[in-house]
C-alpha cells in the first residue's frame, strides 16, 4: 500500500487532495492507497471573506468547511506535526494536547502548514492582542468586537489583510488606527499605484488613520505601544504583520533564509517531499521570482502536486509547475473592492464582483458559498445607520506621518 501524507488543512492540502483523488479514486477505495491528513485544526478556513466575516455581513459558519466533509476519501488526524525524517520517510505529531507523539510513515509527503503572524515578536500580543491564522482566530476576533461595540481598534501591519481588516472594522462603526513600519501601504501591490491608491482613499473614507514608519513593539490590556515612544489607549490589537512559514523540524537544509521550503519546478522539495503555498518559496515559471504568499497560488501549487504525485504513483516523472497567475483582489465594504485580472486594473463595484466571483468559485464548498451569496443579499436590503468614528491621537512621542 502507498501512503501520502498531507500536513495542514489549508489550501495546499484540500487541492492536493481534490487532484490526487480524482486520479486515483480506484487505488483509494480498493485500499492500495492511503491518504492521511494531519492537521492542527479540523476545519478549512476560508480567509477571502475575512472582511465580510468581521464586518458582520456573513455567518461565521460560511468560511469554515470541516476537512472530514471536504476530504471524504482521506483519514484525518487531528495532530500537529512536530518533526520530519526525510531519510526514513517518517512524520511525526502530537494530537491535541497530548504528550505522546505518534510517528507515521509516508511515500510521499506535502507540507502545506503555511505560515503564521510572528507572534512572539512583540510583547504581550499573545496574551492581550489578536492574531488570524490559527484555528477559529477570525470568528474569534469577530466575536470580541461584538462585546465592545464603537471601542478603538489597532490594526498592526499595512499589508492588503491588514487594510482589508481595518476597513472592515471601521466599517463596523469602531475608530481604527492601522499602523505599518513601511513607508507605503500595500507594498505587496507596488507595481499597480492606482489601486494604492483607492485602498487609501477607501480608507480615508471609513475614518481610518494610517501611520506608517512605526513598529507595533508591546501589546497591554489597555494601549498597543509603538517603536516611536507613543502609544495608543485600545483594548483591541489585531496583528497582521508578516508571515513566518510554520517550520517543522527535519527539513532544515531546504529552507530559505525566511524560512521557506526550497521547491524544485516540480515543486519537489527532496525526494518524497513536496511543498507549495505560503510555507514554501517556489519560483515563478516565467519570471524566476518567488511567487506571491496568496491563496491562489497555494490552491495552484496543490494542484500541481497532487498531479505530480499521482504521476509518480503511476511510474512517471513529475513536470515543471507552469502556472502564470490570474490576479488579485480586495474589498473595503460592500460594492466597493480593487482587483487585478492579468495586469489589468479595476476598482469599484466592477472590482468588488469580480473579487466575489473568483472567490466563490474557489471556495471549497458550494453548499456554503452560496450561503455567503445569501448573506450579501440579506445584508444588501437590510438597512443600517452609518456610524462615523474617529481614531483616537496618540498619547504621546514624535510626530507620526499620515500614509
Ligand atoms: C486575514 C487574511 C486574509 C486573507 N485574504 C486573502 C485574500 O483575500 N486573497 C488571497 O488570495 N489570500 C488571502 N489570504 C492569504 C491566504 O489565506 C494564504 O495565502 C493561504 O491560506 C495559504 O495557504 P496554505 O495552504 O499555504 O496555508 P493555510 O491555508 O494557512 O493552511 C495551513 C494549515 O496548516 C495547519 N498547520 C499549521 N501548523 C501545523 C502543524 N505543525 N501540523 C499540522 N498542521 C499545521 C493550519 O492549522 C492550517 O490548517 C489571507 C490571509 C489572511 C490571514
Amino acid at each position: 500500500m502507498n501512503r501520502v501524507v498531507l500536513l495542514g488543512g489549508g489550501y495546499v492540502t484540500l487541492h492536493v487532495y481534490a487532484t490526487l483523488a480524482r486520479r486515483t479514486a480506484a487505488q483509494l477505495r480498493s485500499g492500495e492507497l492511503e491518504i492521511v491528513v494531519v492537521s492542527a485544526d479540523t476545519a478549512h478556513r476560508f480567509h477571502g471573506f475575512t472582511g465580510e466575516l468581521v464586518a458582520g455581513m456573513i455567518g461565521r459558519d460560511r468560511v469554515a468547511t470541516p476537512l472530514a466533509e471536504a476530504m471524504p476519501l482521506a483519514r484525518i488526524i487531528e495532530g500537529r506535526a512536530v518533526s520530519i525524517d526525510a531519510a526514513r520517510q517518517t512524520v511525526s505529531y502530537r494530537r491535541g494536547d497530548a504528550d505522546q507523539v505518534e510517528t507515521l510513515g509516508y511515500d510521499h509527503l506535502v507540507v502545506g502548514t503555511g505560515a503564521r503572524e510572528p507572534v512572539a515578536d512583540v510583547a504581550g500580543l499573545a496574551e492581550h492582542g489578536h492574531a488570524l491564522r490559527g484555528p477559529d482566530e477570525i470568528a474569534a476576533l469577530a466575536d470580541h468586537l461584538a462585546t465592545v461595540p464603537g471601542t478603538p481598534v489597532v490594526v498592526a501591519g499595512g499589508g492588503i489583510a491588514g487594510v482589508e481588516l481595518a476597513a472592515a472594522i471601521a466599517d463596523r462603526g469602531h475608530p481604527v488606527t492601522l499602523v505599518h513600519s513601511g513607508d507605503r501601504i500595500v507594498p505587496e501591490w507596488a507595481d499597480q499605484p492606482r489601486l494604492v491608491a483607492r485602498a487609501a482613499a477607501e480608507l480615508d473614507r471609513l475614518g481610518v488613520r494610517v501611520w506608517t514608519g512605526v513598529r507595533l513593539t508591546e501589546v497591554t490590556p489597555a494601549a498597543a505601544l509603538l517603536s516611536d515612544g507613543s502609544s495608543l489607549a485600545t483594548a483591541t490589537v489585531v496583528a497582521t504583520t508578516g508571515q513566518r512559514p510554520v517550520q517543522i523540524p527535519g527539513l532544515d537544509p531546504w529552507r530559505d533564509e525566511r524560512g521557506r521550503l526550497l521547491t524544485q519546478p516540480t515543486l519537489a522539495v527532496r525526494y518524497g517531499v513536496w511543498a507549495a503555498g505560503d510555507g514554501a518559496r517556489v519560483e515563478h515559471p516565467v519570471t524566476g521570482a518567488p511567487v506571491p504568499a496568496n491563496a491562489l497560488w497555494a490552491m495552484k501549487g496543490g494542484d500541481h502536486v497532487g498531479r505530480a504525485i499521482a504521476r509518480r504513483l503511476s511510474g512517471r516523472s513529475a513536470r515543471r509547475f507552469t502556472y502564470r497567475g490570474l490576479g488579485r483582489a480586495a474589498s473595503f465594504g460592500f460594492g466597493r473592492g480593487i482587483s487585478e485580472l492579468y495586469g489589468v486594473p479595476f476598482t469599484g463595484a466592477i472590482a468588488w464582483m469580480l473579487r466575489l466571483g473568483f472567490f466563490l468559485r474557489f471556495m471549497p464548498s458550494p453548499a456554503r458559498a452560496a450561503g455567503v451569496v445569501a448573506d450579501l443579499s440579506r445584508f444588501a436590503f437590510t438597512p443600517r445607520r452609518r456610524v462615523s468614528a474617529t481614531a483616537p491621537e496618540p498619547t504621546s512621542g514624535a510626530a507620526l506621518t499620515p500614509a
